[in-house]
């Protein structure tokens, strides 16, 4: 089965073509993040126009590069929510057109459920059912993958998504945009015990807070500053950093054991972390729990995690019609 995979839902035009659902014949990427620089994040506006410039070239360079035409596809995958309306319906629309020249089956995929999907691309062992955490831009999520497409949800944030956490203080250390990549880099020449910043302590287990800990480090530069201290940002990088990877390992692994889970996944483009990535790969070998990350270019946007998703909807007999619109806040599970 062959799947062309298309997703826009916020600053990345991908495209990407798929082979029975784990083999990646080609994933293109066109980041607008130079252009959103700018204006020190994602202005929605400009992303909608930037999309429809770059889609069908993007699209194209997917079939070249994969070595094949729309006449040999079964299927077009394309994220049709949650993202930014404009954005999503520049793939959805492209989608559609192919879709109905070519008389193919259109299959929609929650955003999402792709990030979760990309650990299926290196990963030829892993099946459902596992934990997973997800941690994005938009979303911080703990769930328990059921079967593919199925998600129980333990737990989720009550304010800010990790990434917006790191891209809030990397703003307000003077790291600029996108600020997770930024923090993660400087945080290896920093103390991460230099501060110690607090961790949220909730009545739900598996639930998040990350504006407690933003608002600490907004505190205490504000302090350094009136007090007349230099502000080490590299410390409060690193510092910020651990307490964020802390309470992800803390509750991603409590909830793996308490599930009685063997295999933890961690998904999103936060999952990219470096400082996430080890220390989850140690507490996952005490806990003796199978831990699994895809590479960090299946971490952030792209559209071979969206193809991988597809092809397992699609072998579900999932369909959708020409009428399929953008679901700027669709929810996790829903179809
Ligand atoms: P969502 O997937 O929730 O709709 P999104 O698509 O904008 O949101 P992703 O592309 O999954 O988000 O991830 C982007 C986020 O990941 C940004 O917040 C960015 O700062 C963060 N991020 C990327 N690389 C790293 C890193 N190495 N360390 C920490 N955060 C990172
Ligand atoms: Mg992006
Ligand atoms: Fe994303």
């Amino acid at each position: 089965v062959l799947i062309l995979a298309i997703e826009s839902s916020c600053d990345e035009t991908a495209a990407s073509v798929v082979k029975n659902g784990r083999t990646i014949l080609s994933n293109v990427i066109s980041s607008q993040i130079a252009l959103h620089t700018l204006y020190g994040g994602v202005v929605p506006e400009i992303a909608s126009r930037k999309h429809i410039e770059k889609i069908n070239q993007v699209v194209e360079e997917a079939l070249a590069e994969a070595n094949v035409t729309l006449d040999d596809l079964d299927a077009i995958g394309v994220t049709y929510g949650p993202g930014l309306v404009g954005a999503l319906l520049v793939g959805v629309a492209e989608a559609k057109a192919i879709s109905y020249a070519k008389k193919l089956p259109l299959v929609g995929v929650h955003h999402i459920e792709g990030h979760v999907s990309a650990n299926y691309i290196e990963h030829p062992d892993l099946e459902p059912p596992f934990m997973c955490l997800i941690v994005s831009g938009g979303h911080t999520h703990l769930v328990i993958v059921k079967d593919y497409g199925e998600f129980e949800i333990l737990g989720r944030t009550r304010d800010d998504a990790a990434g917006e956490a790191f891209d809030k203080v990397a703003r307000a250390i003077g790291l600029g945009y996108p600020g997770g990549p930024k923090i993660d880099k400087v945080s290896k020449e920093g103390n991460p015990d230099a501060i110690v910043f607090p961790k949220a302590k909730l009545e739900d287990p598996y639930d998040f807070s990350f504006s407690g800990v933003k608002s600490a480090v907004l505190n205490h530069i504000n302090r350094c500053k009136m007090q007349g201290e230099e502000i080490c940002e590299a410390d409060i990088a690193a510092s910020f950093q651990k307490a964020v990877v802390d309470t992800l390992v803390e509750k991603a692994v409590k909830a793996a054991k308490e599930h009685h889970m063997d295999k933890l996944a961690i998904a999103g483009g936060v999952a990219s972390n470096s400082a996430l990535r080890q220390a989850m790969k140690e507490a996952c070998e005490r806990e003796h729990i199978q831990f699994y990350y895809p590479s960090p270019i299946f971490c952030t946007d792209n559209a071979a995690m969206i193809g991988v998703a597809a092809y397992y909807e699609y072998k579900k007999g999932v369909r959708h019609g020409w009428d399929l619109n953008a679901v700027p806040n669709l929810k996790l599970g829903e179809r």
